[in-house]
């Protein structure tokens, strides 16, 4: 099947309050163009520099997000055109994508990334946490940064109960949290879950943006 097609295919499970995110990573221009052929205009790259080589390159009216672990010394590189960083993972990260943002005069995007697969830690806040940082409130001077959400992976797992568990706990960490720290902000609203293999999972439960991408571009040549 062509990207096009795949695209289509997805697209019918995709209800209309769902945002796509295409995830691009290790797939050339070509891909991309093929998919933006299709109305597609959100893509989520993984790596600094491949991004920043793509949105040279191609079109201006792309939005990209940044989905992979970001690394303080390269945050500067992606604050002047980033739509939306998925994957932040510590206070300290916050700081230093506020203090590049402010640098340019920008305000930046961000979803805090929670660990909520039942794997070996790898990144991402618990739910006590996020809990703490939220509650000790120094963010709230963080005046370059728009927190607009959480982001989680589920486990890697064929048990599809878990993962809906799994995700099922995430939308209640984000009720909890948009209930007692963002009631008023109508821009803490995206909830970021679901990949190729259990997006229909996460939109049944309450994912605003589904992150695809070997079911549009095909396997990833790691190299
Ligand atoms: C690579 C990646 C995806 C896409 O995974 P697929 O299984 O290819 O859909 C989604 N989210 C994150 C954070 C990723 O790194």
């Amino acid at each position: 099947m062509s990207i096009q097609q795949n695209i289509e295919e997805i697209r019918q499970h995709i209800p209309p309050h769902v945002s796509l995110v295409c995830v691009s990573k290790f797939h050339p221009n070509e891909a991309i163009e093929e998919a933006y052929g299709s109305g597609e205009r959100i893509f989520g790259e993984s790596k600094v520099q491949e991004m920043c080589g793509k949105h040279e390159t191609l079109p201006a009216d792309i939005s990209w997000h940044f989905i992979g672990h970001l690394q303080t010394n390269k945050i500067k590189y992606i604050v002047p055109f980033v739509s939306l960083i998925h994957g932040v993972d510590s206070y300290k990260l916050l700081v230093e994508i506020n203090k590049h943002a402010a640098k340019v005069g920008k305000t930046v995007n961000c979803l805090l990334q929670i660990h909520i697969a039942r794997e070996e830690k790898k990144f991402g806040f618990s739910a006590d946490e996020l809990i703490e940082m939220l509650g000790v409130g120094e963010w709230k001077d963080l005046k370059n940064i728009q927190l607009c959400g959480l982001m989680g992976m589920a486990t890697y797992t064929d048990n599809l109960e878990q993962i809906r568990s799994e995700f099922r706990g995430l939308k209640s960490l984000f009720d909890q949290v948009k209930t007692f720290y963002f009631a008023s902000e109508t821009s803490f609203c995206e909830l970021s879950m679901g990949m190729s293999d259990d997006y229909k999972i996460a939109i049944e439960e309450g994912s605003t943006l589904v992150r695809i991408g070997s079911s549009i571009f095909g396997i990833r040549q790691y190299n």
